[in-house]
Parts: C-alpha cells; structure tokens; sequence
C-alpha cells in the first residue's frame, strides 16, 4: 500500500504569487474605476514594462497566448498557401494557428533527449514556400534559438517564439521572448505569470505590429487583454527575477534526487541559458509502455503529486493536412514518454521541494517493466 500523502501536500499550493501586492492593486482599482476602461494606466504600464524586460518596441497584449501565436504569425506576413514550420511535438494550438491563416504546417523532428526542434533537421525542410518557423521553449527546455535564428536570417525565413511557458528565462544573455520577428506570452490561469487569461504578442518591427494591429482591430480590439488582467501582472513580473531563480533551484533539487533512477531522464538546456520551469519536463525510458505511464499518472494523483503527461504531437496527424520531414522519430517517443511536473512544486523551500522529489523517485521505483 503506499503511504498515505494528505491531501493538502505542501508543495500544491502557490508561493510564487504575491498576494499582498495584489490585494491592495486590486483594493486600488476598485477605488477610482480604472479596471473598466479598455486602455489605462494597467495595460500601458504592462506594455511598457514587457517592452522593457523583452527589449522589443511593439507590445500589444492579447486575450491568450493561442491568439498571440496567430497574430504573431499573421504579423510576419503569414498568408494563405504559405508554409510554416513547427516541431512535431509542440502546442496543440500552434498546428491550429498555422491552420487558421489557411497556411500548411511542415513537421520537423524534435532534438532527441527533449522537446525542441533540432536544428539540423531545418535544411532538410526547405522549401522556397515556407513563410515562418515556429519555435516553442518546453518543459524547461530551451531550443538553441541563437542558431535557428542564423538560418532563417540566411533562408529569409521570418522566426516566431513561442515563449509562453518561459517567462524570465535568458539565453546568451538575451531574454527567451526577445529572439524572434514576433513572439507570444501568455498569462494564461496556470502559467508562470498570471491573469487567469491574457497574453501578449511582441513584434520587432513596425510593419509586423502593423499587420497584427489591422487583422485585430475591427472597431474595437477583437482579442483584448482586460485592465483588471493587466492590473495582477505587474507586480508579478517585479519578482519574476527571483522566482525564476527559484524554480531553477527546485529543478536542481529535482535533478538530484532523481539522478541514480535508470528508468527517466531530465533534459537539460546546453550553456550559456538560464531556464524557466512552468513545468519540469522528463522522459521515461522508451521500453516503459503507455500503461506505465498511465499508471504512474494515477498514483502521482492519489500522492497529490501535480504529475502530467506531455503533448500528443503532431506526427500521428494526417498528411492531407501537413507536410512531415522525415520519421519524426524523437517526437513520436517524446509524446509517448514525457511526464512534466507542476511549477508549483519547484518555488518551495528546499525541504518541501526534496519531499516531492522524493515521493516521485518511490512512484517511479515502483514502475513495472
Ligand atoms: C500555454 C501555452 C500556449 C497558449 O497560451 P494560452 O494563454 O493558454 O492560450 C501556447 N504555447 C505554449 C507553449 C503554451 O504552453
């Protein structure tokens, strides 16, 4: 039997939050009305505090970070007929952002240890159609941005990050958000910053925000952010700095723990990076079948233990509606494999953090081959 974990395990709440900050911008909002306008000091604060933190002139937040890819994508001069280039295992909505401009996704295989498209399969997948590359950070795992933005300079080929699930992270000493022509947020209810809902879109250059700004604006903005949703971000994002130092603490703790148990693997992101956990991402080895998993799914619930799967991928999807290059090996295995832990988990304290560490390596030990 295992050992009973309460319900209320230490690790599942949020400490990552600063409630107090929010209570009294709230308590101010409610004061002078500011939460009902369309425009106020809440979101052009926002702006101008992504615009900073991400070094990009154009900033317009938007009702997701779903919404914000497409507008992103629309921004770079995406059309119809184009081609667009996505890693195999992605974002489901990122396949369905291509799709709705009425562009072909093109599937790319993911690196072999993790979740971001390798760039060595990129000249395999030319074509003189394709428009745009899609290049999501997961799982804690940074893709070598710096080099797939070399080969879209070199293929006139423009580049869209998906940096929803990495706010904070840095790569060469840039900010993971700030790489691409155009590139999405999201502060979505259970991202690392939050408004419940909300994202925004960062465009690099004038004619992009221009784009993005006539597909959305249709007398009104068709896909806002709220005051009162830019309002609760600010004061996450003065701390952001230190939860992201946090979180990369509590992975490292993970790591540890979990380092002698042969049946998983956490990837790592190559030097020089600091990464962003929204979740840890790992992989269970290939001979672990889909009950396996499954299994340890269920006993992590039973734990309160805030263990998922990963993404479906793309690579099982008709070839009516995609182009794949190549086997596309690696995603297929990544979305059979991949098990993610909660960031709530990780901005602990190093005790708490240790606990949940070790209630998976005992999940794990028990997992039957
Ligand atoms: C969450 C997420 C999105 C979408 O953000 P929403 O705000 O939930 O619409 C897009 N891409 C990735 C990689 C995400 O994790």
């Amino acid at each position: 039997m295992p050992d009973a974990t309460p319900p209320d395990a230490p690790w599942m709440t949020r400490v990552d939050l600063p409630r107090q900050a929010i209570r009294s911008i709230l308590a101010e909002l409610a004061e002078d009305d500011s939460w009902s306008a369309y425009k106020s000091v809440w979101t052009e604060r926002l702006r101008a505090r992504l615009s900073s933190l991400f070094r990009v002139t154009h900033v317009r937040l938007t009702s997701s970070g779903t919404i914000a890819v497409e507008l992103a994508l629309r921004g770079v001069g995406v059309r119809e007929g184009d081609e667009v280039l996505l890693a195999a295992y992605d974002f489901p909505g990122n396949f369905r952002a291509v799709e709705a401009i009425g562009a072909r996704p093109v599937l790319v295989d993911v690196c072999q240890d993790g979740w971001v498209l390798a760039p060595e399969n990129l000249e395999a997948a030319y074509s003189p159609r394709l428009r745009a590359i899609v290049i999501s950070h997961l799982h804690g795992q940074l893709a070598p941005i710096a080099e797939i933005r070399r080969w879209c300079d070199d293929h006139d080929v423009a580049l869209v990050e998906d940096a929803c699930q990495v706010p904070g992270a840095q790569i060469a000493g840039r900010p993971a958000g700030s790489w691409g022509d155009a590139a999405a947020l999201s502060f979505g209810g259970s991202k690392l910053l939050t408004a419940g809902r909300g994202g925004a879109v960062l465009a690099a250059r004038d004619d992009i925000a221009q784009r993005i700004t006539v597909f959305a604006e249709r007398g009104n903005d068709a896909f806002p952010m709220s005051s009162l949703q830019a309002a609760v971000v600010l004061p996450q994002l003065e701390q952001l700095e230190e939860m992201t130092n946090r979180r990369e603490a509590g992975a490292n703790i993970v790591r540890d723990h979990l380092a002698s148990v042969p049946c998983v693997t956490i990837p790592a992101t190559p030097e020089p990076a600091q990464s962003a956990y929204y979740k840890l991402g790992m992989l269970l080895a290939s001979d672990l079948g889909d009950t396996a998993r499954a299994q340890l799914l269920e006993e992590a619930r039973q734990a309160s233990l805030p263990l998922g799967a990963g993404f479906r991928g793309f690579a099982g999807r008709s070839t009516r509606r995609c182009r794949k290059v190549g086997e596309l090996a690696n995603a297929r295995r990544a979305a059979r494999a991949t098990i993610l832990l909660h960031h709530t988990v990780l901005s602990h304290e190093p005790s708490i953090v240790a606990q949940a560490a070790e209630k998976l390596k005992e999940l794990l030990a028990k997992i039957k081959r």
